[in-house]
């Protein structure tokens, strides 16, 4: 039975053939459209570096369809990072692209290796804005939707 799967795509770092992290971010959404069925991908989101110093960041959402177990699927997952020659090992370093399991239709999974939904889904506005945006009614915890952990988490960064 293929699963559905929601996934995080970031880039932080310029590539000799896409340019910027929103060319690498695009080329990614048409890596995974091709390795996998894609069902549906986010806008960009983009945070431009201002004034020529620091990095843009470029973030999406995109929904997948595949047969693979999560573990399976991470292992797909860091065989296109590696593809767009992001260097393991530099854990927070900047990135030429990130790609993480956000969720599944398959509910909590949790292991040495990985946890979904992703831990820190909640606390981050660029992976949580762009699949609320795409897939609102997704129930991430609980009966608690990606639209309303979405406003929930709006809310908290509104307050002084
Ligand atoms: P990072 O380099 O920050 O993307 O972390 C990658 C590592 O986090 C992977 O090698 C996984 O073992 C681990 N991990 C735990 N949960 C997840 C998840 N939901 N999606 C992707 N990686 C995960």
């Amino acid at each position: 039975m293929p699963h559905l799967y929601a996934i995080a795509i970031g880039s932080n770092r310029p590539h000799g053939a896409h340019g910027r992290p929103a060319g690498v971010v695009q080329a990614a959404i048409a890596e995974l459209d091709c390795r996998f069925s894609l069902f549906e991908a986010s806008p960009l989101l983009l945070n431009p570096a201002s004034g020529g110093a620091g990095r843009d960041f470029a973030n999406a959402v995109a929904i997948l369809e595949s047969p693979l177990e999560p573990p399976a699927m991470l292992a797909a997952l860091k065989a296109v990072e590696r593809a767009f020659g992001r260097r393991p090992c530099r854990r927070w370093g900047p990135r030429v692209l990130d790609l993480d399991i956000l969720a599944w239709d398959g509910g909590r999974w949790s292991d040495r290796q990985l946890t979904i939904p992703h831990a820190a889904l909640e606390t981050r506005a660029f992976m949580l804005l762009p699949l609320s945006h795409i897939a609102p009614f997704w129930r991430l915890r609980g009966a608690l939707t990606a639209r309303q952990l979405a406003a929930r988490l709006g809310k908290r960064r509104a307050r002084p």
